[in-house]
């Protein structure tokens, strides 16, 4: 189904057109402002204008990163509107144990998420474009928790974008300071409308059902 995301008294429909997959995917920014007037959730928003300090650490924009190559130039941490005022909630549930959100990654670009494709085509370590991403649509964060004083991560099972069963939530053979580390940003999360991924412990996404938000593929330069 293509979707129909802006229809005015009177007015023929806007049509985005699907791609050889069947994704509706946003490629120009006249096509996002629509989406955005037809529904304010569609909003991209920065982080940082939510969450306070924003702590982060984007390996995509360094070559340290699974792919060992340089994936965003100029990036900035995006999410729609709704799920930046849950992670502004979820940011003032962890204040009083002395502990912030660190975010990995926010918004993807869809280009990104076929670029790791043709560098690693494995659906155990990247997403296949043909379903694109929570990532893709706004939705989706890869954070930890860190230390709200000194910005330091907190101990957690395994590094980011480790992708053994080690980082699987129902691995249980981590120190219990670990265990306890991943299960309150699990629960915080969760109480906030986000739902965890089985098999990363840093990969939420905000509520189950996703296709509600078109995939974007617009540069972060765009949002600045
Ligand atoms: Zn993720």
């Amino acid at each position: 189904m293509a979707l129909i995301f802006y229809r005015a008294e009177g007015q023929t429909p806007n049509i985005i057109p699907q791609n050889k997959d069947g994704l509706t995917v946003v490629t120009t920014w006249v096509a996002y402002e629509k989406t955005v007037q037809a529904d304010s959730n569609n909003r991209m928003v920065p982080v940082q204008q939510y969450v306070t300090p924003l702590l982060s650490d984007i390996q995509y924009a360094t070559n340290k990163n699974f792919t060992k190559t340089v994936l965003y130039t100029q990036p900035l941490l995006l999410v729609r509107l709704p799920v930046a005022r849950a992670l502004r909630k979820v940011q003032q549930q962890l204040a009083p144990y002395g502990l912030s959100i660190l975010f990995y990654d926010a918004y993807r670009p869809y280009a990104v998420t076929k670029k790791m494709w043709e560098i690693v085509p494995d659906e155990r370590y990247a997403a296949n474009p043909a379903k694109g991403s929570g990532h893709n649509r706004g939705i989706a964060v890869d954070i930890t928790l860190a230390d709200l004083k000194t910005g330091k991560p907190v101990a957690m099972p395994t590094p980011f974008d480790n992708f053994t069963e080690k980082a699987h939530h129902n691995y249980q053979q981590s120190d219990s300071a670990v265990l306890a580390n991943r299960l309150l940003l699990k629960n915080t999360m969760e109480q906030n409308g986000f739902t965890a991924l089985s098999t990363e412990w840093w990969h939420y996404q905000y509520k189950k059902s996703s296709t509600a938000f078109a995939i974007l593929d617009l540069p972060f330069y765009l949002f600045k």
